[in-house]
């Protein structure tokens, strides 16, 4: 059986409904999904990385509850994540004012509650990158540089991973620090094989996601990164952000990963081995420390 895994792309609070016009995309799970993310602690999580952020919804007093109350221990993030959904401190503060607002919610903590252990996920929109996302980009690259802080990274549709690669080196950050996510929403093997020869890691995060791209697609690249070499680099998650998605409302759960998606990896003849270094190892490894 798996142990001690991470699922290093999702959202313990969100709220996205004010631009997307949708009330199905305001979830917090202490109260749409408690049961579904302690049933998570028999496939062996017990660590989730909330990707919420400034602007997000994100809500440490909601989530540190749902921690206490399925024993999960649930990790935050600091910085902005992209147009239009950065709030107007984006525009209004300088990069170094960002920088410093990001470094305090990582040393110090954010409200006072629990210290930031990732930048992210800070975004870009489709196919460009906007000069507001640009700016926090920038103030992240500082932060990182004064905390050593991991960056994970949201790219939209799988566009523009390369030029969040090209902007990160620039300003010298560790690519090893950095996750590029959603490279699975776009149809372009290659592309995701030119991220991972820049040395970052990439996230195999939107599992599920069939009307994107189908999970047969992304089953066979997984495996064919394997044999490439790349298993230290690769990370999986499911990115549910709508009341919609979960289990008890009718839809996927959390629990496809496990009940669905890795045994048709064994069934590829991926290894619980493999599985245990993608699940937990490279987490664990990408965060700093293990699970506590
Ligand atoms: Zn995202």
């Amino acid at each position: 059986m798996l142990t001690n895994l991470t699922l290093i792309h999702e959202h313990m609070a969100i709220d996205l409904s004010g631009p997307k016009k949708d009330l199905d995309c305001r979830m917090d799970l202490l109260t749409d999904g408690l049961q579904e993310i302690a049933n998570l602690k028999n496939h062996g999580v017990v660590r989730i990385l909330d990707c919420s952020n400034r602007g997000m919804g994100r809500d440490l007093k909601q989530v540190l509850e749902l921690e206490k109350q399925t024993n999960i221990q649930i990790l935050f993030s600091t910085g902005y994540y992209k147009d239009p959904f950065l709030p107007s401190e984006v525009d209004e503060l300088t990069v170094d004012q960002l920088a410093d607002l990001m470094t305090k919610e990582i040393t110090e903590g954010i409200e006072g509650l629990r210290c930031a252990s990732v930048i992210g996920e800070i975004g870009t929109s489709l196919n460009v990158i906007t000069p507001n996302e640009e700016k926090v980009f920038l103030a992240a690259c500082i932060a990182h540089k004064k905390t050593g802080a991991p960056i994970l990274t949201h790219t939209t549709l799988g566009t523009m991973g390369d030029q969040q690669v090209d902007l990160l080196r620039k300003h010298g950050v560790d690519l090893d620090k950095v996750l590029i996510s959603h490279v699975d929403l776009k149809n372009d093997f290659d592309s995701i094989v030119r991220l991972l020869n820049s040395g970052v890691n990439v996230g195999f995060d939107t599992i599920g996601k069939n009307n994107y791209l189908p999970d047969e697609t992304r089953l066979d690249w997984i495996v064919r990164l394997i044999d490439l070499g790349y298993i230290d680099q690769l990370f999986l998650s499911m990115d549910i952000t709508r009341k919609s998605n979960l289990a008890v409302n009718g839809g996927i759960g959390y629990h496809y990963l496990f009940d669905t998606f890795i045994p048709e990896l064994k069934k590829r003849n991926i290894t619980e081995d493999q599985l245990q270094r993608i699940l937990s190892d490279n987490p664990n490894r990408f965060l700093g420390g293990n699970a506590v």
